[in-house]
């Protein structure tokens, strides 16, 4: 089957009902062993010391692994995208644009998805199938993310780790959904974590994976991965077709939509705390004041670069963060 990349999550509905195998180049690049060559590759190219570190590692990763097609984001999600896609395209890759409209609009949604299909060759009705087929490994997430805060038996990670896969279901549909019913099977033998603090992860996903099992080092655990759970379409149920599915998709669009997003899930899952993970060099980083703000429970703001795992400073603020949060719910 032929791999093609993506930058983010985009309708991989339409992707995988062309034939393509899809390759998430940001999955590629974080749990690749070569994860340091990534970026230096991309530095060596010329990519400025001042730039995001996912953008190095996805032109890295596109490289190494010798991806000949991109569908590069140019709209609602990454500034950066379109200068990376300049160089692929120098490169030779063939590069297939995508656009999330600016406004959270069905109409202009679905503009971009018919657009997006037609570059592929795809009818509605091939889309629709495999959404339906998707939808079946949608509802296995959905049940594990369930567990991991009402029967709190799936840790932060492993939350993390299975929703963001469905960007790209690793590649290979049936061997992911076969993967993901072996998990659930051995999900629901386990014993509940018992940890004092529940806390929300929102932001983009981490480059420093450690975060996971650094707060449970301190009676905390994650029991809300924001944007992770996002790329696994949670509300695929409420959806009646592709384009609904891509309109109640909160991370492109304006902060208010994803604010009651994440307003719900913080009364649903009894969050006690946030810890919102920025990206340096990164604009989505000025988001921080809208979500200081907008949130009524306690925030941590930390930023990663390009480090796979959280540097002294961060790890010290974290502990203090999460002190201070277990002194105050004692005395409540
Ligand atoms: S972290 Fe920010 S700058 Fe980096 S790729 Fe994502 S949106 Fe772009």
């Amino acid at each position: 089957m032929k791999k093609i990349g993506i930058t983010t999550t985009v309708p991989s509905e339409v992707l995988i009902a062309a034939g393509y195998s899809v390759v998430d180049l940001n999955n590629t690049f974080i749990t690749s062993e070569n994860y340091e060559e990534c970026i230096d590759i991309a530095e060596k190219a010329g990519f400025p010391k001042n730039l995001c570190g996912w953008i190095k590692g996805i032109y890295g990763a596109c490289i190494l692994n010798d991806i000949d097609e991109v569908v590069g984001v140019i709209g609602g999600d990454c500034s950066n995208t379109k200068g990376l896609i300049d160089v692929l395209e120098m490169k030779g890759i063939k590069v297939y644009p995508f656009a999330y409209p600016h406004e959270r609009d069905i109409g202009k949604v679905k503009e971009s998805i018919d657009q997006f299909m037609r570059i592929f060759n795809v009818t509605n009705k091939e889309v629709e199938h495999t959404r339906k087929r998707l939808n079946r490994i949608r509802l296995i997430t959905t049940e594990i993310d369930e567990l991991t805060y009402k029967k709190n038996i799936v840790n932060g990670f492993e939350n993390h780790l299975l929703q963001v896969s469905l960007s790209d279901f690793d590649g290979n549909v049936d061997e992911f959904e076969d993967m993901l019913n072996k998990k659930l099977l051995d999900i629901k033998k386990r014993k509940p974590i018992n940890k004092k603090l529940r806390l929300g992860y929102i932001g983009v996903p981490p480059m420093t994976g450690d975060i996971y099992s650094f707060v449970e080092e301190f009676n905390a655990t994650f029991v809300y991965n924001e944007v992770q759970r996002e790329f696994a379409f949670p509300r695929f149920q409420a959806s009646q077709n592709i384009y609904e599915q891509y309109y109640n998709y909160t991370y492109p669009f304006d902060l208010n939509f994803r604010l009651d997003v994440i307003k719900k899930e913080i009364q649903e899952r009894e969050i006690d705390a946030i810890i919102h993970y920025t990206q340096a060099f990164c604009h989505r980083a000025i988001e921080d004041i809208v979500f200081k703000e907008k949130i009524d429970i306690p925030i941590l703001n930390i930023e990663g670069d390009k480090s796979t795992h959280l540097d002294a400073r961060t790890k010290l603020r974290i502990e203090a963060f999460l002190d201070m949060l277990l002194d105050s719910k004692e005395m409540k």
